[in-house]
C-alpha cells in the first residue's frame, strides 16, 4: 500500500519552511525514523515516520513552504525490510600488511564493541582495534563491573553488620582478599570472553595494538613493533578516557588511582581518598566495608557537586558517622612519602594541616584520550579538554569519522557510550538515526545510592525555568522502613507550564534502578497526573515516584501536608512534628 506522509501540525497555522530532508527516495524507513525537519515560528518540527516501508517519492524540497495537511512524501508499505547482509570477514594482505575495511572502530569499550556489533549486524564489514589483550574497555575491565562486584560484597558486609540492630547477629566477616580478587576476575573474564565470542559470531575482526590515524582514511596499528595499516571508508573513535593525575605528587606506589584500587592489592589501614565525586565515593564504600579507616577530601562544599544538595545530603550524613573524616572545601597541597606512611598536607576549611595515611587514592576525574590517537593526521578537531566534538549523528568535523563515548563528551558514562554507539553505527550503515535522548541518568552506587536524571533544581534555577517540585520522603514509605532505612527521598521536577516531568533525583537503597522510570517519563513527556495515576506495586520503593508526583499535584494521601500546596510548593523534609514547605523563593517552616 502507498501511504502519503502529511504535515500535521495543528498547533500552528500558516505556512512553514522545509529546512532539511533526511530520507531519500529508495530508503527503507522504520517507525519513528526522522524524515523531514520543518521550521515553525516556535521551533523545529521533526516529521517522523509512523509506518515502515520504502520511500518512493519526495514531494517537497528544502526551502519550500508547506501547509498543514500537505503530503510531503510517499511510502510503499508493501516493500519488505531489506535483508541485512552478513558482513564478510576481514583479511590482512600478508605481503603489504594492509587490510581494507568499510569501518574501523578504535577502542573496544562499551561504545566500541556496541558500535562494531551494530554495524556488522547491518552488513558493514568491520574491524575493532584495541591496545589491550582483553576487550570491554574501562567499563568491563577496570570500571563499572569490577567496582559493582566489590560494592556487592560491601553491601553484604554492611547489611550483615546492621541487621544486628533488628535482632539477628552474625560473627565478624573473614576477608580473604586473594579469593575476593579471583572472584572479581572471574566475573570480568566471563564478560570479556563473552564480548570476544559475540565478535566472532558476527565475523567482526579484532586487531590488537595501538591505533593511530596516519591520514583521514588510514589507521596504523602497532603491536610488539609489528605494523599493520587499515585502509577504511569510515571510522568510529571510541578510545575512552583515563584517570586524571595531580601534578607534582611524588611517584610512590602507595599513591594510586581507581584502576589500582580495583586491583585490591592490599587493604590499607588508613586510606585517604582525594575527590568527593562518584568514583571516589564508591571506592570509599568498598574499602570501608573491607576494614580501612576512610577519610575523604572534597574540593567543594558538598559531595557529588553536580547533584542537588538535598539529594546528596542523606549520603553525606550516613557516611559522616561511618568514615573517619570528610574534609569539605579542601585541597591536598603536598604529599611527603616516608618508609612508614604518606604525610599529606591540606589547605582548606577546618582541616588539620597535615595527617599520615597508608595509601592515597586519587579520584579527581577522568580525561578523554583525544590526544595520542593521531587525530591531527586525520584532521579531527580536538577541543581544549581533549574531547572530540560531534553532531547529532556522532560525526566529527571529518564527516566519515565518528566519535562516541567518553571521548565524545560528558557525561562519561557507559550507557551514554552504548546509546551513541548505536547512533553512529546506524548512521555509518546509512540509516537516519540521531542522538536525541532528552536525558541521561547518572547513578552513584554508594550507600545510599544517589541517582539523577534530566534537569536538577539547581539547573532549573540557573536557566530560569518556571518549575515546581514534588518530594516524597522515604520516612513515609512502608517498604523503606521495612528495609530498616528512612533517609531516602524521591524528588521530581516539573515544568510548571505543562506539568511534564523534566528531572528527578532519588537517594536511597536501589535508587539506581528506580531512576529508570523517571528517565522513561521524561523521554515520553509524562505529566504529574500520568505518573501518579499509573498503578505502582505496593509495597515497593517505586511507589515513591508516584507519591512525589502526588505531592506536586497536592493530592497525596500518604502524607499530611497541613494545607493544600499550590504547584510551586513542595514538601522538602519530613521530620517528626515538623514539615518544611519550600517554594522557589523561600523555605517556610510549619510546625
Ligand atoms: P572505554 O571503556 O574507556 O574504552 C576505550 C577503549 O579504547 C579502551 O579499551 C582502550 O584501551 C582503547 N584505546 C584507547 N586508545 C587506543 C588506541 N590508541 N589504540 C587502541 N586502543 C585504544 N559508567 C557507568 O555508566 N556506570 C558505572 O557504574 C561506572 N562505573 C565506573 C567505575 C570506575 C572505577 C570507572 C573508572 C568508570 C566507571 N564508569 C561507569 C565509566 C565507564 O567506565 C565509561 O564511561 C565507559 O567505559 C566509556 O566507554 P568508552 O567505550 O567510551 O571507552
Amino acid at each position: 500500500m502507498i501511504i502519503g506522509v502529511k504535515f500535521n501540525e495543528t498547533s500552528s497555522s500558516g505556512e512553514h519552511e522545509i529546512s532539511e530532508i533526511i530520507a531519500k527516495a529508495g530508503d527503507y524507513v522504520r517507525i519513528d525514523e526522522q524524515l523531514i525537519v520543518i521550521e515553525s515560528d516556535k521551533a523545529a518540527i521533526d516529521i517522523t515516520s509512523h509506518i515502515e516501508g520504502e520511500v518512493i517519492s519526495i514531494n517537497v524540497s528544502v526551502g519550500q513552504k508547506v501547509k498543514e495537511g500537505q503530503v510531503l512524501m510517499l511510502i510503499d508499505t508493501s516493500k519488505s525490510r531489506p535483508i541485512e547482509k552478513e558482513s564478510p570477514p576481514v583479511t590482512v594482505n600478508a605481503e603489504t600488511n594492509e587490510l581494507n575495511v568499510e569501518l574501523v572502530v578504535l577502542g573496544s569499550g562499551p561504545g566500541g564493541y556496541t558500535a562494531a556489533f551494530r554495524a556488522a549486524d547491518l552488513g558493514v564489514n568491520t574491524v575493532i582495534v584495541e591496545r589491550y589483550p582483553t576487550l570491554g574497555g574501562v567499563c568491563l575491565n577496570v570500571g563499572c563491573i569490577p567496582s559493582k562486584s566489590l560494592l556487592h560484597l560491601a553491601k553484604i558486609i554492611n547489611e550483615a553488620k546492621e541487621v544486628s540492630e533488628f535482632g539477628v547477629s552474625f560473627s565478624e566477616p573473614k576477608i580473604d582478599i586473594n579469593k575476593i580478587r579471583s572472584w572479581k576476575e572471574s566475573v570480568l573474564n566471563g564478560l570479556t570472553l563473552g564480548i570476544k565470542i559475540l565478535a566472532n559470531k558476527r565475523t567482526v575482526s579484532v586487531l590488537h595494538g595501538e591505533g593511530q590515524f596516519i591520514n583521514s582514511h588510514q589507521l596504523q596499528v602497532v603491536n610488539n613493533g609489528q605494523k599493520k595499516i587499515i585502509n577504511f571508508d569510515k571510522a568510529i573513535v571510541a578510545a575512552g578516557s583515563q584517570s586524571i593525575k595531580i601534578a607534582g605528587l611524588p611517584n610512590d606506589p602507595r599513591i594510586i588511582n581507581s584502576t589500582d584500587a580495583l586491583e585490591l592489592e592490599s587493604i590499607p589501614k588508613r586510606l585517604l581518598i582525594i575527590g568527593g565525586g562518584i568514583i571516589g565515593l564508591e571506592m570509599a564504600n568498598v574499602y570501608d566495608a573491607l576494614g580501612s579507616e576512610v577519610t575523604i577530601v572534597a574540593k567543594y562544599n558538598q559531595l557529588i557537586p553536580e547533584c542537588d544538595e538535598d539529594i546528596v545530603r542523606p549520603l553525606g550524613e550516613r557516611i559522616k558517622s561511618k568514615y573517619k573524616n570528610i574534609y569539605y572545601e579542601t585541597s591536598v597541597t603536598k604529599i611527603e612519602p616516608s618508609e612508614t606512611e604518606l604525610t599529606v598536607y591540606f589547605s582548606g576549611k577546618i582541616t588539620p594541616i597535615k595527617e599520615g595515611f597508608d595509601k592515597v587514592l586519587v579520584c579527581i576525574g577522568r580525561r578523554p584520550n583525544g590526544r595520542g590517537i593521531g587525530a591531527e593526521h586525520a584532521g579531527i578537531y580536538i577541543d581544549d579538554f581533549s574531547f572530540i566534538p560531534v553532531n547529532k549523528y556522532q560525526q566529527t568535523n571529518v564527516q566519515h569519522i565518528y566519535a562516541i563515548g567518553d571521548i565524545a563528551g560528558k557525561p562519561m558514562l557507559a550507557h551514554k557510550a552504548l546509546h551513541e554507539a548505536v547512533v553512529a553505527a546506524e548512521s555509518v550503515a546509512g540509516l537516519h538515526t540521531r542522538f536525541d535522548a532528552k536525558a541521561i541518568p547518572s547513578v552513584a552506587y554508594t550507600d545510599p545510592e544517589v541517582a539523577t536524571v534530566g534537569v536538577t533544581e539547581k539547573q532549573a534555577i540557573d536557566s530560569g525555568i518556571r518549575y515546581g517540585v514534588g518530594i516524597f520522603p522515604w520516612a513515609a514509605s512502608g517498604r523503606s522502613l521495612s528495609l530498616g532505612r528512612n533517609e531516602g527521598k524521591t524528588k521530581l521536577i516539573f515544568d510548571l507550564a505543562t506539568n511534564q516531568v523534566i528531572g528527578g533525583g532519588i537517594v536511597g537503597p536501589g535508587a539506581g534502578d528506580l531512576i529508570a522510570e523517571v528517565a522513561l517519563a521524561i523521554e515520553n513527556n509524562n505529566t504529574a497526573s500520568e505518573i501518579s495515576s499509573t498503578i505502582h506495586p505496593h509495597p515497593t520503593l517505586s511507589e515513591t515516584i508516584a507519591f512525589a508526583a502526588e505531592v506536586y499535584e497536592g493530592t497525596i494521601t500518604d502524607l499530611y501536608l497541613g494545607s493544600k500546596p499550590d504547584k510551586t510548593t513542595f514538601v522538602e523534609n519530613l521530620s517528626p512534628g515538623k514539615i518544611n514547605f519550600h517554594t522557589s523563593d523561600a523555605v517556610i517552616e510549619l510546625t
